[in-house]
């Protein structure tokens, strides 16, 4: 078998074969066409629950939850003092099984890591981490995109008021008008739009839960201070309304840092940004989404804001490749809104990011070599939670008259992923191994169910007061009745004396409540169709079967069946309709007509077959926790010593 040298792993979320075949098919991804017929495929069986940080991690560590640590959003384990803030699980030091990238550096092999969970802060001595992804803990954006906006309207954006320009210096046409907008936020005024959505945090555990992310020393920085203002002058060039927007710092007209058309990108800006933490030197463009020629109806975005400096280990790389490469963006400016209104500007956007990455990486390649190249690329999965139940025959929200427009929507962000692997393919070598992994993909979701309120209808869980989240223990847990409390999305605790803060379970009853909690589980069904909603549910000593042991399993480890998903219920109801997709609470092998919630591999480069996809009937599904070894096997490494997966020979020559 001839050995490869190279490594790149496209980690692109939530991304299916079913939606990838039928793009390809219609002759949209011209590069996952190429790599399906130069390489090998295979659905993949994600671990549980179908989580992004939980099976990002598998696919660096080749380790099942138990080992890795990352089975839940957060580092908590059962029996934690309630003051505990625990730690998101995107970040590295949660991470407790050693990663591809440790054990490619013990043979000498650097790896380049990008905007990947769990691989932040670096743990590695030579290799090389470049901007992590943002959640909670580990982002290092600076301020959230924002939309300034003529209209009264608050939920369009934050509000701009126009007056006719007066006291410009330099040639202005008039009649012109004029405006401020301010960057960064002044404690008087409350977030709005787009950024304040962000701020309260919508999350992808959980409709209904409580945000308990803590935010220690790399917390997630919000100006609080006094912003900085930029002057707009709209003028009119033909004759004929308003049809240009300037841009310029204080009221100077001859050197304006931007001169806009509706539709036109300023160039990036950069500039010492108030925030929290001091100054920060943070990056920023401008689009003019709309402009009447009456100057009534102007819509200016602005984009996230991203620190210039600091955002890389070595530190030293930041500046280098903002210089070399652009500035970077973690996010689009713009909310994913089902009206499509703004899609192609964020999908300027993500192109622009996924471009970046591409630069990023031939660039670090011909400066400082890497052997092993790891991308976390997220966007689809945010595409899919939005718009795919509405494409979805099979879902109770599927709008037939709207899904031409969804499904087309999710066609142009995996075109996005075809550029981007059509980029990286340019990198390839005959040496090299260039591989496609999703972590889970996605599905509609037909009921909602709220582990909570079932947990109170069979009297395990009380609440001091109200209804409490259906996800993880809020503050208001009448601890002195609850037997058992949620923990994550897909794992009960027992509140066990001796080891819960205020446990009331005596140990010789623990089994008892297990079972009790598994009764309930497994009991609980959609009164009209009779369907259960959960598929399966183990006690923490048989959850070895999928993946879980340890300090931070639960004591029942369980997944919902295909169609159930968490989400908020109306009333004392326990299961209620939906209204959305998700990947985390389904079982995993969940699939319609559309789409799967299976994960992805695809590979090609020395040693791997070629227009080949595995004998499911004969071999099942590839597991995520087979894919480090299988890149060990081919780089000739030896595997991280945690991992639990096995060789895909099938897909090897
Ligand atoms: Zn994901």
């Amino acid at each position: 078998m001839a050995q490869a040298k190279r490594l790149i792993v496209l980690g692109i979320d939530a991304i299916s074969l079913p939606l990838v075949n039928r793009f390809a098919q219609e002759g949209s991804l011209p590069y996952f066409k190429r790599l399906m017929e130069e390489g090998a495929i295979s659905k993949a069986l994600p671990c549980l629950p179908a989580y992004t940080p939980t099976n990002w991690a598998t696919i660096a560590t080749g380790a099942y939850p138990g080992a890795h640590g990352a089975g839940n959003w957060d580092d908590r384990s059962p029996g934690d003092p309630l003051d505990r803030k625990p730690i998101s699980t995107f970040h590295s030091r949660t991470i407790t099984a050693q990663t591809i990238w440790e054990a490619a550096e013990k043979a000498g092999k650097r790896s380049l890591v990008a905007a990947y969970p769990g691989a932040f802060p670096s743990r590695l001595k030579t290799g090389l981490v470049i901007v992590p992804l943002q959640r909670g803990l580990v982002s290092h954006k600076i301020l959230s995109g924002e939309v300034y906006s003529t209209e009264e309207d608050a939920s369009q954006g934050t509000s701009l008021v126009l007056k006719p320009a007066e006291n410009w210096n330099g040639e202005i046409i008039e009649p012109a008008l004029e405006g401020v907008i301010t960057v960064g936020l002044g404690p008087e005024a409350p977030l709005t739009g787009p950024a304040a959505a962000r701020a309260v945090g919508a999350t992808e555990d959980g409709a209904d839960q409580a945000v308990v992310t803590a935010a220690p020393e790399t917390g997630a920085k919000h100006p609080q201070t006094a912003g900085l203002h930029f002057n707009i002058l709209l003028q009119s060039t033909s004759g004929n309304g308003f049809d240009q927007l300037l841009i310029a710092q204080g009221k100077d007209a001859s050197s304006p840092l931007a001169r806009l058309s509706p539709g036109q990108w300023s160039p990036w800006i950069i500039r010492e940004i108030p925030s929290k933490a001091g100054l920060q030197s943070g990056s920023m463009r401008f689009k003019l989404l709309e402009l009447s020629p009456d100057g009534k109806r102007l819509r200016l975005l602005r984009s996230e804001i991203y620190p210039t400096t600091s955002f890389t280990e070595p530190e030293s790389l930041s500046e280098e490749l903002v210089e070399q490469v652009g500035p970077y963006i973690e996010h689009s400016g713009l909310p994913l809104s089902l009206d499509l209104e703004d899609y192609q500007t964020i999908l300027e956007e993500i192109e622009y990011q996924v471009d970046w990455h591409i630069k990023a990486a031939k660039y670090l390649h011909e400066t400082k070599g890497w052997e092993i190249y790891y991308l976390h690329w997220h966007f689809p999965d945010s595409v899919q939670h939005r718009f795919l139940a509405c494409a979805d025959p099979a879902s109770p929200i599927y709008d037939a008259k709207a899904a031409p427009d969804c499904i087309d929507a999710l066609r142009q962000a995996y075109k996005l992923g075809d550029r981007l692997l059509g980029g990286f393919m340019q990198l390839c070598d005959n040496e090299t191994i260039i591989s496609v992994v999703s972590d889970h993909g996605h599905v509609m979701d037909i009921f909602y169910c709220s582990l909570a309120k079932r947990l109170q209808e069979v009297g395990l869980l009380s609440y001091s007061g109200g209804q409490g989240s259906a996800q993880r223990p809020p503050g208001n847990i009448d601890w002195s009745q609850t037997k058992a409390y949620p923990h994550g999305g897909a794992q009960i605790c027992v509140n066990l004396k001796g080891r819960e803060p205020e446990g009331i379970v005596e140990p010789k009853d623990y089994e008892a409540v297990q079972e009790e909690i598994i009764d309930a589980l497994l009991d609980w069904r959609e009164p009209e169709s009779g369907k259960r909603a959960v598929a399966f549910a183990l006690k923490k000593k048989d959850a070895s079967l999928v993946g879980y042991w340890g300090k931070r399993a639960g004591d029942v480890v369980f997944i919902y069946n295909s169609g159930f998903s968490w989400g908020a219920t109306k009333g004392d109801v326990t299961i209620g309709t939906a209204s959305g997709a998700h990947h985390g609470p389904q079982i995993p092998t969940t699939e319609t007509d559309l789409s799967s919630n299976l994960a992805l591999l695809m590979m090609a480069g020395p040693g791997v077959r070629r227009s080949f996809e595995r004998d499911y009937q004969q071999l099942s599904y590839a597991r995520l926790v087979d894919l480090v070894p299988t890149f060990c096997h081919l780089l000739g490494i030896q595997p991280p010593i945690h991992s639990q997966g096995a060789v895909l020979y099938d897909l090897l020559e």
